[in-house]
């Protein structure tokens, strides 16, 4: 992979391995891997009526506010490891975000994960967290230390939002609001857009990213 300020978008159903994508190809570009959902999950953990109001939605799979989460994303963006660039994972997930991000970011690339509902839901089942956002599977992707994140050393929990309920919502709002932004970008000509197959194994997968994602940074 060559790189030079990418400024990545990660795209993919609940299930098709993008938060662990994210991760690698964090790791491999040196860019901050950026995970909506994760900010989120931190504020939760506070003691404040803002993560009540946090709460309400996560645990029904809906959306919050778009006021709120642009606000954040605006904030984390301002930050200096944001100058070498960034892969964003959860967000945007609406037209409102996507225009709101355009505002302040040129998207260079945008990688969609392809992976069947039904697969997906199969995967989430068992699947464990860090309050980063590190994710891993209990027989796809275990821990080395049980119960730990490989990576911050954080202990591993299931999430809330993980009831057949909330993932069916959010599934549908994937494909509702999320997808049809792969067309917005597509009209954009210095987005690079690549089609990614979720089906197999993580390392797998990561080599086919790998392969495709040439940095070509038409924007900068
Ligand atoms: P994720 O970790 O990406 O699956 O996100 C978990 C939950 O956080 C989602 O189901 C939403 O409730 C909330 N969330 C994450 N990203 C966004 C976003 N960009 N806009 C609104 N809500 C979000």
């Amino acid at each position: 992979m060559k790189a030079s300020k990418p400024r990545l978008l990660i795209f993919g159903p609940q299930g098709s391995g993008k938060g662990t994508q994210a991760q690698l190809i964090s790791k491999s570009l040196h860019i901050p891997h950026i995970s909506m959902g994760a900010i989120l999950r931190k504020i939760q953990n506070d003691d404040s009526r803002l993560a009540k109001d946090i709460t309400h939605y996560l645990d029904r799979g809906e959306l919050v506010p778009d006021e709120l989460t642009n606000k954040l994303i605006a904030v984390r963006l301002e930050k200096p490891d944001c100058k070498a660039g960034f892969i964003l994972d959860g967000y945007p997930r609406n037209k409102n975000q996507a225009e709101f991000l355009s505002k302040t970011s040129q998207i260079t690339i945008l990688l969609v994960i392809n992976l069947s509902d039904e697969e997906g839901v199969k995967r989430l089942s068992d699947r464990l967290m860090c309050d980063n956002g590190h994710s891993y599977h209990l027989h796809f992707a275990p821990p080395q230390k049980n119960g730990f994140c490989d990576v911050d050393g954080l202990p591993l929990f299931r999430r809330s939002d993980e009831t057949a309920q909330a993932i069916k919502q959010r599934l549908s709002i994937y494909h509702q609001e999320t997808e049809p932004l792969i067309d917005y970008y597509r009209r954009q000509p210095a987005v690079q857009i690549i089609d990614i197959d979720g089906n197999p194994p993580i390392p797998q997968v990561y080599q086919e990213i790998e392969k495709k994602l040439v940095i070509h940074d038409k924007a900068s």
